[in-house]
């Protein structure tokens, strides 16, 4: 079948690569000059496949107050909120209950279970270097308060079979020996044995080669307008290159996805949550970050990418702003200084990086069929979509060619969303 694939971040690339290993005749249209030059460019590099949890959390109101008020917040709003921004944040807060955050993990962990399965396929597949280490990752905790309520989450990880382990601070420096400078800080963390690490731009590029080996085609620079439909189908895809015609249709357009979908009556609730990274050289392996460490506090992931480390975090509620806010530099490196504080060589180019996490506001991705007949859905991974992508694209893989899920589409597909279950006819 002839499959057109719109986008080529993580989510369209590995789509691409599964839809391609099961015959499908590819191509992937996107308006930058390679894969992964949007939010799959610089992100936080963990492959959070145990530490997978939504934003809404029954404690995110809270915290935001207690945020504010330490004038040190991780999550940012701009005082001109747009109205999409308030649906956004209206839609997350009735997210913020026990009952919804327990379905919604639920359904992350799924995605998140199946997608490690799965980026192990592609390794076996073909000799694939992302400067990948398979360490753990580490949430640490200042308080006992933080470790209490972490333990809460550990029955949901159960249940998924997820390992982890609560450390106290010598077991924190057992398995990173570069927090001995905050030992008598620090009250533990939990480790998640099963967590890896590894370089989302680099590992996008190598696929991107082996699609090419496989005969997938990439039309890059090709900025995507609309999508034509005709008889409850897409007929065509209309770009600045001209018309793209498929048998098959999927959308992987990140935090964009919604421009396009919503001109055919389909309204994702997906939301671009901005967030920022800086890049430093290492300067002593003694001092520097094995694996990633999830400061829960700050709400900071410092990740090792070879022989680099990666420092991001912030949620921004900003709409398309892509400026490079000042402020967020400097919580950044706050944040690599706080616990890893000679780790770094002192360089002025930090490597300051901007991205739009596509969030849904129950962080769960949208995968699956639409009301248009050749029409599906990869998009809204947010915070989590390198951690899901292989799973994702492998799901959607399966569904276009027709072969049974190997997971449960339930809560994963657009038909959570009560105005989905609408048909193409009264979209008007
Ligand atoms: C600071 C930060 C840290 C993060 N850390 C992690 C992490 O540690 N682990 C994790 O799992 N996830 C993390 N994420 C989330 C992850 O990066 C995203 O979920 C993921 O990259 C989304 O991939 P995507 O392919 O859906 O979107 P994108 O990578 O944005 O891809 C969408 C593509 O669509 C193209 N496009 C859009 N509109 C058009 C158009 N009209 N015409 C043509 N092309 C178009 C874009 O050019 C782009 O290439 C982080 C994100 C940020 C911002």
């Amino acid at each position: 079948m002839k499959v057109l694939v719109l986008g080529a971040g993580v989510i369209g690339t590995t789509s691409a690569y599964f839809l391609a290993k099961q015959g499908h005749d590819v191509t992937v249209i996107d308006r930058q000059e390679s894969v992964a030059m949007e939010a799959s460019h610089a992100n936080a590099g963990c492959l959070s496949y145990g530490f997978t949890s939504p934003l809404a959390s029954p404690g995110l109101p809270f915290n935001i107050l207690k945020w504010a008020l330490s004038g040190r917040s991780p999550l940012v709003v701009n005082p001109n909120m747009s109205i999409e921004t308030i649906k956004f944040m209206y839609r997350l807060y009735k997210n913020c209950n026990s009952k919804s955050y327990e379905v919604n993990k639920s359904r992350m962990l799924r995605i998140a279970n199946y997608s490690q399965k799965a980026l192990l396929q592609i390794e076996a597949d073909f000799d694939i270097n992302y400067v990948q280490r398979k360490q753990g990752s580490l949430q640490l905790f200042w308080d006992s308060k933080e470790i209490d309520k972490a333990k809460k989450d550990i029955s949901i990880l159960e249940k998924f079979n997820i390992k982890s382990e609560l450390l106290d601070p010598e077991g924190c420096l057992k398995i990173e020996p570069g927090l001995r400078y905050v030992k008598n800080q620090i009250a533990g963390g939990i480790q998640f044995t099963d967590d890896f690490t590894g370089n989302c731009y680099l590992f996008s590029n190598e696929i991107y080669k082996k699609c090419l080996e496989m005969g997938v085609n990439f039309e890059f620079k090709t900025e995507i307008n609309a999508i034509e439909t005709h008889n409850n189908a897409v007929s065509a895809v209309l770009t600045s290159k001209g018309e793209f015609k498929a048998d098959c249709y999927s959308v992987s357009l990140g935090s964009h996805s919604n421009n396009i979908l919503s001109q055919i009556g389909i309204q994702t609730p997906i939301y671009p949550v901005k967030g920022y990274s800086i890049t430093l050289p290492v300067l002593a392996d003694k001092d520097a970050p094995q694996s990633t460490i999830m400061d829960e506090r700050n709400k900071i992931a410092i990740t090792r990418l070879g022989d680099t480390i990666r420092v991001a975090g912030i949620a921004h509620l900003t709409d398309f702003n892509k400026e490079l806010r000042a402020k967020s530099l400097e919580s950044l490196k706050q944040g690599i200084d706080r616990l890893f504080p000679n780790s770094y060589e002192q360089t002025n180019d930090l490597n300051f990086w901007t991205g739009f996490r596509p969030s849904t506001p129950d962080s769960t991705p949208i995968i699956g069929p639409t009301p248009y007949s050749n029409l599906y859905l990869n998009t809204g991974h947010g915070t989590l979509g390198w951690t899901m992508s292989a799973g994702s694209g492998k799901l959607l893989a399966n569904l276009i060619s027709g072969s049974e899920p190997e997971i449960s589409l339930e809560g994963i597909d657009m038909s959570r969303y009560s105005f989905a279950n609408r048909t193409p006819q009264n979209y008007g």
